[in-house]
């Protein structure tokens, strides 16, 4: 049996692709082709936000796994439109521990300049009230077509390597 996850995706997902974070050596599991947003995301809170190849993996894509917060529904993660940045230092779901982090008026403005670049197709769990700062997703109802214009309009390719950036 199929179903969606919470953003309307198929679970399981109908094709994964293991991509590597440009600039970094950390890899993560995701969705093929709306894949390449979430890394070339990746690639840029990297290089804007906190560095994510720091101590141990603590990023990750797919995820066969229940959504946290919705009883019954599949997580983003199981149809591979998810990603989760740092956890050893932006906290777990509803842990608080990045509050303080992301409080930061530097802070505050890169993840700014991040949702100004992604934010058609992608949210943030930092905005949510259950806070989930590592965590980045393909938002309920954007299309794999929405998706691929965003990656052609911001020259992200196949591999999530962003020629601007
Ligand atoms: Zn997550």
């Amino acid at each position: 049996m199929s179903e969606t996850s919470l953003n309307g995706y198929p679970v399981p997902p109908k094709q994964l692709k293991t991509f590597r974070v440009p600039g970094t050596s950390r890899k993560v599991t995701l969705d093929s082709e709306v894949g390449p947003i979430l890394v070339a995301l990746a690639a840029d809170y990297h290089k804007l936000v906190r560095p994510i190849d720091i101590g141990t993996v603590d990023d990750g894509g797919y995820a066969a796994r229940p959504a946290r917060l919705s009883p019954g529904r599949a997580s983003n993660h199981a149809s591979g439109t998810a990603v989760d940045l740092n956890w050893s230092e932006e906290g777990a779901m509803g842990s608080n521990w990045g509050a303080k982090f992301f409080a930061k008026a530097a802070v505050a403005a890169k993840i700014r300049l991040l949702k100004a670049r992604y934010g058609s197709v992608l949210q943030w769990g930092g905005d949510w009230r259950a806070k989930d700062y590592m965590h980045w997703e393909i938002k309920p109802g954007v299309s794999r077509n929405k998706v691929l214009a965003l990656m052609n309009k911001l020259n992200i390719n196949a591999n999530g390597v962003r020629k601007d950036a």
